[in-house]
């Protein structure tokens, strides 16, 4: 069974996101835990979250994701910046609490010019400071495309950010396609090699999501433009191979491309199509 949703609007609560994803097809989604581009959570409804889950049983929901805002940047060279990442961090943790099924993504950060060993150290400073063994959620760090002074474009920066956390079994990874062929990886042409240094480098039983998303520019381009499935550079037969990998085949996969409701509906039914049950 090929486990696939993609992002949601918050804007009208928990149940509202699982019905609509039952109808285009989803068995789990990603949202904003808050409003993407900073501010405050709203308060969450803990009745809300308790419909939620009790469809996501009803439906066999694979775990949802909930997405930290793209403000949230631990390493930033701007103090009140990091203040922020330690509230909103924080607080969501504090709130995923009412909804155990889910994992909570957030992207390593951007070191400002501080360099990336200062970046890598910062970030598993939040890590330490608010995961902990009797965390309720596993968080996920998202591979990144690399562009300006983005952290975690490399397995090799998520391995050290991994190194440094002390509740490694906490502590996992998102794959996100776009941002891994961004950053140089050739998951198009190259599949198994790049999976064989995932595992080598940081562990395949880290990986606990994926983004699936099709790439605007070529290999290499550190830019993170979101294509839809099969309309991008990494191509429609990719993703046929990505979602079939032994290593990866019962992983979630999270649509973030540029699309409305029945654009997701439709790439959803054509990846169903292409899974071998
Ligand atoms: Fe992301
Ligand atoms: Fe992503
Ligand atoms: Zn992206």
């Amino acid at each position: 069974m090929l486990h696939i949703g993609c992002h949601l609007s918050f804007s009208k609560g928990f149940l509202h996101m699982g019905k609509e994803a039952v109808s285009i097809g989803a068995d789990t989604f990603q949202f904003f835990t808050r409003n993407p581009r900073g501010g405050n959570a709203k308060t969450w409804n803990s009745d809300d979250a308790l419909a939620l889950r009790e469809l996501m049983r009803n439906e066999n929901f694979a775990p949802v994701l909930a997405h930290a805002p793209y403000t949230l940047n631990p390493c930033s060279q701007t103090p009140e910046t990091v203040d922020f990442a330690k509230r909103a961090f924080s607080e969501d943790l504090r709130n995923l609490e009412l909804i155990p099924e889910a994992m909570y993504n957030f992207h390593p950060g951007s070191h400002t010019g501080a360099g990336t060993e200062r970046g890598i150290a910062m970030i598993a400073d939040l890590l330490n400071e608010f995961v902990t063994t009797g965390t309720k959620t596993t968080v996920l760090l998202e591979t990144m495309a690399g562009k300006g002074s983005e952290v975690g474009k490399s397995f090799e920066e998520l391995a050290s950010i991994l190194s440094l956390a002390q509740a490694k079994e906490k502590i996992g990874i998102c794959l996100d396609t776009c941002h891994v062929y961004d950053g140089g990886y050739d998951l198009r042409d190259n599949l198994e090699m790049v999976l064989e240094q995932f595992d080598r480098i940081i562990g395949l039983s880290k990986l606990r999501a994926v983004h699936l998303n099709d790439s605007k520019n070529p290999i290499g381009s550190r830019k993170d433009r979101h294509e839809k499935i099969g309309e991008g550079s990494i191509g429609i037969e990719a993703f046929a191979k990505i979602i079939n990998h032994p290593a990866l085949r019962n992983l979630p996969f999270f649509l973030e491309t540029p699309n409305e409701l029945p654009g997701y509906q439709k790439e959803i039914e054509t990846l169903r199509a292409l899974y071998r049950e």
